[in-house]
C-alpha cells in the first residue's frame, strides 16, 4: 500500500496524516479489496467501498448503502473512517469564483488547512448575483475549472508568491489531494463524464516536490473518480528531476504540463524564482523535451507579469525568442500579478499587459491573457490561508 520513499519528497506525508483513525479515502479499489480480504470479507466489498467514496462521494462509512450494516460497523470498529477532506470555509467572489479553505482534520494541529478554488465559466450574465450553485439548482456554469493544492505551504520561495511566505509545512497525501477535488465535485454537483470540468494542480505547493503523492492522486482521480488526465494540468516551478519522471508516466494517466517561466532570462528568473539557480531555464526546457506529447498537446508556459520587473515590451520579445528557441509546441499564459500583503511588487498596468500580449502575438507566439479571478476574495495562490488564518 505504501509507496517507496522518493528523494523528491521531503518526507513521507502518510506518516504525518496517520492519526488514530485511518482514512480509507486515498486507497484505490485494488488496495481496498486486499484489505477486506485480509479481514476475512469478500474482496469485492473493497470495490463497493471505492465506488461509494469515489463515485457516490459518500463521506461517512454509515452512508455506504451497498454494504451490510454489520460490515460497516466492523470497518469502523477497526479504526477506519472515510476521512475525506472537508470544505471548512467558503468565500464567494462577485465573478462566481468560490475559494475554499479545506480542512484535513486527520493531520492534527500542524498544517491543517489548504486551499482549493472553483472557477465557473458561465456566460457572465450572473456576475454579481448571489447564486447558490448546488446539485438541485439550475447551473450558472457550462464549464469550470477546479484548482487544488499539493502541499501546505511551499519550500520554493518565489519572491512574488504568498504561499512561499508560509514555508513548507507539510506534504499532502494522495487522499488529501484527490479529496479536495471530490469535495468540490460533490459541492457543485458535477456530473463526471458529462460536465466540462478541468482540473489544475496550481494551488498551494510544488507538486513535483511531492511527486509520489501527487501522481497517486492523479491515478485515483483518473481510475477511480473517472476524470480524464487530458483535462488536468500540473504546474511546476521547474523541478527538473520531477519533469523527467513525469516524462516516463504512461499517457493514460499523465496530465498536461505547465511551466512557471515568469521571467525572460536566467538573471531575472534567479531573482524572482531562486529555484532557477539550481535548475536554469535551459535545463528545464531540455527536461520538458523528454515528454512524449499527445497529438495537438502543447506545453504551457505561465508568465506572471510583475509591474516594472518582467512586463516590458523588450522582455516580451525575449520571451518570444526563448519560447520559439525551445522548439516545443507551446503557448504562453500571461497572468497579471495578484498583490498580497508583505510582498513588495507592483501590479502591471492593463496597458503593459496588453502590450506584452501583443508583442508575443506579433512574434508568432500563441499567448493568452488569463483574467484574474476572484480578486475580491484573495484568489491568488496562498492568499486565502494567509489572510484568513493570519
Ligand atoms: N508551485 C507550482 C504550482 C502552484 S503556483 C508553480 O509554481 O508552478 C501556480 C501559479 O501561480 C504559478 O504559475 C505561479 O507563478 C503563480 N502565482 C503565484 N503567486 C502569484 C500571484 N501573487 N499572482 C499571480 N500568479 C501567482
Ligand atoms: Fe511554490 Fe509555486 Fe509559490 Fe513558487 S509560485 S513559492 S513554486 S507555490
Amino acid at each position: 500500500m505504501r509507496e517507496p520513499l522518493d528523494p523528491l519528497n521531503h518526507f513521507d506525508a502518510q506518516d504525518e496524516a496517520d492519526g488514530l483513525e485511518k482514512p480509507l479515502f486515498g486507497l484505490d479499489a485494488e488496495t481496498l479489496c486486499r484489505l477486506l480480504a485480509e479481514t476475512g470479507e469478500f474482496a469485492y466489498r473493497g470495490r463497493q467501498i471505492a465506488e461509494a467514496m469515489y463515485c457516490q462521494w459518500v463521506s461517512e462509512i454509515s452512508e455506504m448503502s451497498a454494504l451490510p450494516s454489520a460490515l460497516r460497523a466492523k470497518i469502523a470498529a477497526h479504526g477506519w473512517r472515510v476521512g475525506r477532506p472537508a470544505v471548512a470555509r467558503t468565500f464567494k467572489s462577485f465573478d462566481g469564483t468560490e475559494r475554499y479553505l479545506i480542512d484535513f482534520e486527520s493531520a492534527g494541529a500542524r498544517g491543517k488547512t489548504a486551499e482549493a478554488v472553483w472557477m465557473p465559466e458561465g456566460d457572465g450574465g450572473d456576475a454579481g448575483d448571489e447564486v447558490e450553485s448546488g446539485p438541485d439548482e439550475a447551473r450558472a456554469w457550462s464549464r469550470a475549472t477546479i484548482c487544488v493544492s499539493s502541499q501546505i505551504g511551499c519550500a520554493v520561495n518565489c519572491q512574488f508568491c504568498l504561499t512561499a511566505k508560509l514555508g513548507l509545512l507539510r506534504n499532502l497525501t494522495a487522499g488529501e489531494i484527490a479529496g479536495q477535488v471530490v469535495a468540490v465535485l460533490a459541492r457543485q454537483g458535477v456530473r463526471v463524464g458529462r460536465d466540462r470540468v478541468n482540473l489544475v494542480f496550481m494551488g498551494m505547493g510544488e507538486p513535483f516536490l511531492n511527486y509520489d503523492h501527487f501522481m497517486a492522486a492523479v491515478r485515483l482521480l483518473a481510475r477511480e473518480v473517472g476524470l480524464s488526465p487530458r483535462r488536468m494540468t500540473v504546474s511546476t516551478s521547474g523541478v527538473v528531476p520531477g519533469i523527467l519522471r513525469f516524462a516516463s508516466e504512461p499517457l493514460e494517466i499523465r496530465p498536461r504540463l505547465a511551466i512557471s517561466l515568469n521571467a525572460p532570462n536566467d538573471a531575472i528568473r534567479s531573482e524572482v524564482m531562486p529555484i532557477n539557480r539550481k535548475w536554469p531555464i535551459a535545463e528545464v526546457i531540455e527536461a520538458v523535451k523528454h515528454i512524449p506529447l499527445r497529438p495537438r498537446e502543447r506545453i504551457t508556459f505561465e508568465y506572471v507579469l510583475l509591474g516594472g520587473v518582467t512586463d516590458r515590451p523588450e522582455q516580451a520579445r525575449e520571451v518570444a525568442r526563448l519560447v520559439r528557441g525551445a522548439g516545443l509546441p507551446a503557448k504562453v499564459n500571461l497572468i497579471a500579478w495578484n498583490p498580497g500583503p508583505g510582498i513588495a511588487h507592483e501590479m502591471p498596468t492593463p496597458e503593459a499587459v496588453a502590450m506584452f500580449h501583443e508583442a508575443l502575438m506579433s512574434a508568432g507566439i500563441a499567448a493568452f491573457i488569463r483574467q484574474p479571478r476572484g480578486r475580491d476574495i484573495f484568489a491568488a495562490c496562498g492568499q486565502l490561508k494567509r489572510t484568513v488564518e493570519g
